[in-house]
């Protein structure tokens, strides 16, 4: 067992470090109040490669091991959660897909555009009427000739207004007992193809999600991803690998939450002492930096056995568990020793404790994590 990180990842830990200090983090503020989307940033994460990191070379792209892909959006949801949770979607939910389940002309298509930054990918599954039933789809997808076509709504689809195209999933089932779910590559340029709906959601803000209406929108059949009936199977093996992200996403969060909580009770004063000299104060740091590290060494461990090619399902879905939860609790601590001052937005804290909420919601709730984990656990013995 090594808990150091490599040579390799240490320096790309360093490079998006600083990137994200000084580039993202200036912005980030004036991006969530306008609820502007961060395309400019994105440019520039595509012309470093960040886009790139579940692409090989041979796409496009600068495929690293997960681990590294976990390190920098960890960085990146330090200094902007939203702009983490765009990147997490188009590397582990659009290219990832497409480079495991894609025929040669698919991935030559996408994969060295979305590696670049010139086109941003989503991942529609979830609709209006089914989130955590994921696969329980109204959507239908019906084979006319050298295309399909395709009528429903997609829910609460991150940068689904803004991605050029999304691994969008739909009912193929004919009739019943037939081949259900398929996944097909859908761009947004598609006749039939609408945004319906900008969510106006607590927090992330500079991360649009929107809602989808697809009426007989004509998607050519040369872009089925994987084979008909196929489509649940994608979905979820794709998850698997996009929960390690949004549990370092919760990591990055939760670390930005706690570097602000130690420097406030550093320099705020009550009863003529700094707030930090009280131990009510310092119990609760520790508390939230035992949390931390604790979030990030499941996520990390999660991310090494994908790594290594070992069953890593159910330590992604412990890791996102732990990690989302975990930054939820930390938020609210941090909130409460900045006292009054947290609960305004005048303090970074406060736009924290509405960004964590979610992360216990997406990309499976806490409950469907402890129904994955506990499934696994029960055939295990
Ligand atoms: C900001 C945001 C971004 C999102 N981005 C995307 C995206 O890019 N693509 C996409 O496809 N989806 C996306 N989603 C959707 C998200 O994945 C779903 O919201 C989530 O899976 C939960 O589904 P639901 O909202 O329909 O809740 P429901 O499924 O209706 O759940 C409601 C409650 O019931 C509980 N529950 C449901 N079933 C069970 C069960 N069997 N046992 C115990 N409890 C249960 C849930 O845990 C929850 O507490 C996004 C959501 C948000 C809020």
């Amino acid at each position: 067992m090594n808990f150091e990180l490599t040579e390799e990842q240490r320096l790309l830990k360093e490079m998006i470090k600083d990137f994200a200090q000084k580039e993202i983090a200036p912005k980030a503020k004036s991006l969530e109040d306008s609820k502007e989307f961060p395309r400019e940033l994105l440019n520039r994460l595509g012309e470093l490669g960040i886009l790139g990191m579940t692409v090989p070379p041979e796409y496009g792209g600068v495929k690293t091991d997960y681990l590294s892909l976990m390190l920098a959006l960890e960085e990146i949801s330090r200094a902007s959660p939203a702009l983490a949770v765009i990147i997490c979607v188009h590397c582990a939910l659009f290219c990832y897909p497409i480079l495991r389940f894609g025929d040669e002309k698919q991935k030559e298509k996408y994969l060295p555009k979305a590696a670049k930054g010139e086109i941003l990918g989503a991942f529609a599954m979830t609709e209006p009427g089914a989130g955590s039933d994921a696969t329980n789809l109204k959507t239908k997808a019906v084979r006319q000739g050298d295309f399909y076509l395709l009528n429903g709504t997609k829910a609460w689809v991150t940068s689904g207004s803004e991605a050029e195209a999304s691994i969008l999933f739909a009912s193929t089932e004919i009739e019943p007992g037939g081949k259900k779910l398929s996944a097909f590559i859908v761009e947004r340029d598609f006749p039939g193809f609408t945004v319906s709906k900008i969510e106006e959601k607590m927090g992330l803000h500079s991360s649009l999600t929107a809602e989808i209406t697809l009426e007989d929108c004509k998607v050519p059949a040369e872009n089925l991803l994987g084979e008909e009936g196929n489509g649940a199977f994608i979905a979820f093996q794709s998850l698997d690998s996009s929960r390690i992200g949004i549990a370092a996403q919760a990591v990055g969060l939760a670390d930005k939450a706690l570097r602000e909580a130690v420097n406030y009770a550093r320099e705020r004063e009550a009863f003529g002492k700094k707030i930090a000299e009280f131990q009510a104060i310092q119990f609760m740091i520790a508390d939230m930096s035992t949390l931390t590290d604790a979030a990030r060494l499941l996520t990390h461990k999660a991310a090494d056995l994908k790594d290594r090619e070992k069953p890593f399902a159910k330590e992604a879905s412990m890791a996102k568990l732990f990690a989302s939860e975990a930054s939820n609790k930390i938020v609210y601590q941090a909130l409460q020793i900045h006292g009054g001052y947290g609960y305004s937005r005048e303090f970074l804290i406060e736009q924290l404790y509405r960004d964590a909420r979610v992360l216990s919601i997406y990309e499976g709730t806490s409950e469907i994590q402890r129904i994955i984990i506990s499934k696994h656990l029960l055939k295990e013995q």
